[in-house]
């Protein structure tokens, strides 16, 4: 698919370091499978593996983890759902950071 943050890049399967924060707490998941810009950089997440992703950050943030990091578990209780997304605009009670 073209990327929608720069208009120019070509995304590509790839794996993505996400980056999410959330009040105090600082939720890093490694490989994360998803659409990578050849471009910018920017990663797309399809929603399965966001809600995943978002679920995995919650757990850490419940358990008052300051600064947490791991790797992407696959969830096969989430469908996955084949339509991409940016992840900041999915919950706007997490921010993403680069
Ligand atoms: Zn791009």
């Amino acid at each position: 698919m073209k990327c929608l943050m720069c208009k120019n890049g070509v995304t590509a399967k790839g794996k993505a370091t996400v980056t999410l924060t959330r009040g105090g707490s600082v939720v890093v998941i490694k490989e994360v499978p998803a659409q990578v810009c050849r471009n910018c950089g920017e990663y797309y997440l399809d929603e399965g593996t966001a809600e995943t992703v978002y679920r995995q950050a919650d757990d850490a943030v419940k358990r008052g983890a300051e600064v947490e990091v791991f790797r992407y578990r696959f969830d096969p209780s989430i469908k996955n759902i084949l339509r991409p997304s940016v992840v900041a605009e999915k919950k706007p009670s997490y921010r993403k950071t680069r």
